[in-house]
């Protein structure tokens, strides 16, 4: 059941060769496949054209900044992105994972780590993975929620809106990304289509007692607690 169902595309942006070539075996033998870039703006051409399931950024490339390739993969695509990171500063990693990132890995890494991380975000992404957060369950096979042991009955939009915010939950996703990522495209910017759903999940969850599940974040987003 934890199988990846095909082999994954995953892109590595990575100017360091000697890391590049690890990362690239490691996946190769874990059975994905792998494209890679050794600068930003050949690995922001190729993330467009290749259409990989998943990005692996290095945060410190020659030409672009990755958190700046994030960003502008996040513009257009909702796949997962892991960045590879030297620093280790809280705010840059807090910094990263709102401008986008998935999930970040510092330098030196396992790279088994590396290879079971990406696991994680593909499993998430493609949406199979049963997610438990305190009182709340979430199985997208079954389409699923319970709150305290008790079904939540949600439409299909709602289902898919809750369990897109579980992909990461604690990450505030903005509007225009709760769009793309469960509606599929940007939607009128006067839509209140988002708030309207969230607002339905939520009055939802309150019939169950579950209550300050879903966070606001005023001017921002949305977040599903993490616990
Ligand atoms: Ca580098």
């Amino acid at each position: 059941m934890n199988s990846m169902p095909e082999a994954a595309r995953i892109l590595v942006i990575e100017d360091d060769a000697d890391i590049l070539k690890v990362v690239r075996f490691e996946l190769e033998e874990a059975g994905f496949a792998v494209i890679t870039a050794v600068d930003g703006v050949t690995g922001l051409t190729t993330a467009r054209e290749e259409n990989p399931e998943l990005v692996i950024l290095d945060l410190g490339l020659p030409d672009l900044d990755g958190a700046e390739i994030a960003r502008r993969i996040r513009k257009t695509s909702d796949i997962p992105i892991i960045i590879l990171t030297a620093m280790d500063a809280i705010s840059t990693k807090v910094g990263l994972l709102e401008g986008g990132a998935d999930d970040y890995l510092t330098k030196p890494f396992e790279p088994a780590e590396l290879v079971a991380r990406v696991k994680v975000q593909l499993r998430r992404h493609r949406g199979g993975e049963v997610v438990t957060l305190g009182l709340l369950e979430i199985h997208p096979e079954k389409r699923l929620v319970r709150y305290n042991q008790k079904e939540i009955r949600l439409s299909p939009k709602e289902f898919e809106l809750l369990n897109f915010l579980a992909r990461q939950p604690g990450r505030v996703y903005n509007r225009e990304e709760i769009e793309r990522g469960v509606w599929g495209s940007d939607l009128d910017d006067n839509s209140n289509v988002v708030d309207v759903h969230m607002a339905n999940i939520r009055s939802k969850l309150r019939e169950a007692d579950g209550y300050g599940v879903i966070r606001t974040v005023r001017g921002i987003g949305y977040a599903l607690k993490s616990q």
